[in-house]
């Protein structure tokens, strides 16, 4: 088990919203004291006090906490944290009867100005950490729908760093790429960053991007730049459902799979298609890391896993 640091105070300064349940915030450490070195790939667990409902209709105040990867460069003054709702607010746990989630409350409750705990992880094996050593330098990141906060800080540190010798390519895969947002009943963007991804790829030679939509009929939308590119269906599926090569599909020079590294973050069903079923059962399938290996041959040590949570089906899902 890795060992926790003590704790920091950050404040929040400022809000803006990614996604309908999606919010980056940007922290600042309260004095320079509160301020700590990290590398690109770190999460921090950050926790606050929240009110919550209880089975019996009560609210229950209690301090709760969650992991983040950093989002912004270790080169920058603030720090910024992408935090996504996944469960449902006033999802009530059957087990112990009281809601469980975090991320719906600290939108609702936690505001610009307050601060929160902060504990850094001071476990030297994390995330992208080969990357931050310099020993990694051609990058294919696979994203889920929740998933591309630490590429946002390494394309972040690239950009600063300037001549950096990394590229990156980021194969990201979404849904779709609107949803209807209740709260303003308009059609908004489902998909993190894809602006700014846009426009850092537009802008930097050693950076592109893959999107791909698993639910759209067809391809949403055009690219008009060769470092763009924009596609439907799941990573390593052809439409009429035989295997694709998508690593070397869009590393068609490549002579050598193993000079790739391929850092992973998502869900559990994104990254080795492990699913809880709604009875509480386990379900192991195939995700990015067995097509990586079982479709392109990619070897286990040039793969680098990130899992954000285990994934729940939901009644319905397919
Ligand atoms: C190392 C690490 C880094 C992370 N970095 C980030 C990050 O940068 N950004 C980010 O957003 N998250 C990140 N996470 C996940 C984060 O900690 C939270 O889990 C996430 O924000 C969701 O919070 P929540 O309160 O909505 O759900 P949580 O209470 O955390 O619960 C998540 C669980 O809810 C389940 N769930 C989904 N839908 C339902 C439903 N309808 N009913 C019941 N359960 C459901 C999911 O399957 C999942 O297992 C990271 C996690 C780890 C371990």
């Amino acid at each position: 088990m890795s060992h926790v640091s003590e704790g920091y105070e950050w404040q929040i300064v400022d809000r803006i919203k990614e996604t309908p349940d999606t919010y980056t915030y940007t922290f600042a450490p309260v004095t320079a004291s509160q301020k700590f070195e990290f590398t690109i790939g770190q999460f921090v667990t950050i926790s606050t006090l929240l009110k919550r409902p209880t089975v019996t209709g009560g609210l229950e105040e209690s301090m709760v906490q969650r992991t983040y990867s950093i989002a912004s460069s270790p080169t920058r003054d603030l720090i910024e944290l992408t935090i996504k709702g996944e469960k449902p607010y006033g999802y009530i746990n059957p087990s112990t009867e009281k809601a469980d989630g975090f991320a719906e409350y600290f939108f609702e409750q936690i505001n610009k100005g307050d601060k929160v705990n902060v504990r850094s992880n001071p476990n030297k094996d994390h995330f992208l950490s080969r990357i931050a050593a310099g020993n990694e330098k051609n990058i294919a990141y696979w994203s889920g729908a929740n998933g591309a906060e630490s590429a946002r800080c390494l394309i972040q540190y690239m950009e600063d760093m300037k001549n950096m010798d990394v590229n990156l390519t980021l194969f990201y895969s979404n849904p779709t790429l609107h949803i209807k947002d209740e709260q303003s009943d308009r059609s908004s963007l489902n998909v993190i960053y894809y602006e700014w991804l846009i426009k850092m790829a537009r802008k930097m030679d050693n950076f592109r991007v893959i999107f791909t939509f698993t639910r759209e009929k067809e391809t949403p939308v055009h690219s008009d730049h060769p470092r763009v590119r924009f596609r439907i269906g799941r990573f390593f599926n052809n439409p009429d459902g035989t295997k694709e090569k998508t690593l070397s599909r869009y590393y068609e020079d490549l002579d050598n799979i193993d000079s790739i590294f391929n850092p992973i973050c998502g869900s559990s069903g994104f990254i080795n298609g492990t699913v809880r079923l709604p009875d509480g059962k386990i379900k192991r399938g195939n995700g990015i890391k067995q097509n990586l290996e079982e479709i392109e041959g990619v070897k286990p040590y040039k793969i680098d896993v990130e899992q954000y949570y285990l994934q729940q089906t939901v009644p319905g899902d397919k």
